[in-house]
């Protein structure tokens, strides 16, 4: 750790701070994180949190979903500005005229939405919870929002109902193709090729493995490989050189990074803990309802 990192533990310690980051974080913010996790993992730890103040070191929705999930808590975003695009490709009214045209329909919204948008939905997952939810869910139809990719991979692997899905998709993983698998492929024959569920269905197809970033990362760990192609942001694949040094990463396709996730830096994160700023603040009644689709998710994984 250099000075800048020690001096943020130490006011992390001074101030009863717990810091949670996604592996999208760049590493010098993974480091001086007590968790680094996926959106489940982070809510997970959110929610059972006994410290005054969360200091969440990803985008805006992980935050709210930290708020949602421990409301006594204070909850900081150091980086204000990071948001999700495709988040914000679906609002309420969205939801309010799907439920319209599907009225049986169970609403099923991805975490990568805003507090409003779950307030308006019945239950909510993340990219390793999606599948146990749909199959969870007593329901025979279900919209799923906003990430149409993530839909139709929860929707081949639950084949008993019907799905209908939204249009979003994330603006880093929407952007990969087969032909990005099939020249990775030839550029290194000898490597398996993960990729996580919102890239396009096409290069899911041509994937040895799909999965959430978590389910990556312990890909890697435990399988015995000449190397790996990874289809997911730059992050992982920096999380993988510092922890698993010995096996052999590449990312599939130069562009996987996400702008938003690495807004967050050191300086910001001191900030926050000085001062207190930025914190999530969510409507009390919509807070309630947003709450209990995380909930409901949480039982439903378990
Ligand atoms: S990687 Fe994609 S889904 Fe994740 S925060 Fe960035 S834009 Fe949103």
């Amino acid at each position: 750790m250099d000075e800048r990192q020690r001096h943020i533990r130490a006011l992390a310690g001074e101030k009863r701070a717990l810091i949670l980051a996604h592996f999208y974080q760049t590493m010098d913010i993974q480091e001086v994180a007590d968790v680094v996790g996926d959106s489940f993992e982070l809510a997970r730890q959110a929610r059972q949190a006994t410290h005054p103040l969360i200091v969440l070191c990803g985008v805006r929705f992980m935050a709210e979903s930290a708020k949602l999930l421990n409301p006594d808590k204070t909850v900081l975003l150091p980086a204000p500005d990071a948001g999700c695009p495709m988040a914000d490709m679906v609002t309420p009214d969205d939801v309010t005229a799907l439920r319209a045209k599907h009225p049986d329909a169970a609403f099923l919204c991805y975490v990568n939405s805003s507090a409003a948008v779950k307030a308006a939905c019945d239950v909510c997952c993340t990219s390793s919870s999606a599948v146990r939810v749909a199959r969870a869910l007593p329901h025979r139809e279900i919209v799923f929002l906003p990430d149409q990719n993530l839909g139709h991979f929860v929707a081949a692997q639950v084949p008993e109902k019907r799905f209908h899905l939204y249009d979003g998709y994330c603006i880093v993983h929407h952007l990969v193709r087969a032909e990005d698998v099939r020249a990775a492929r030839r550029a290194h024959p000898e490597c398996l090729v993960l990729v996580h569920p919102e890239c396009p269905p096409a290069v899911v197809a041509l994937a040895d493995f799909a999965g959430s970033t978590a389910e990556i990362l312990r890909y890697v760990e435990r399988r015995e490989a000449d190397g790996f192609l990874i289809g997911t942001e730059v992050g992982v694949v920096e999380r993988l050189r510092a922890t698993a040094p010995d096996k052999r990463v590449f990312l599939l396709k130069p562009s996987l990074l996400c702008r938003n996730m690495k807004k967050t830096t050191l300086a910001d994160l001191a900030h926050a803990l000085e001062t207190g700023r930025e914190a999530v603040e969510i409507d009390a009644a919509l807070a309630q309802s947003a709450r209990r689709t995380l909930d409901r998710m949480i039982a439903l994984s378990l």
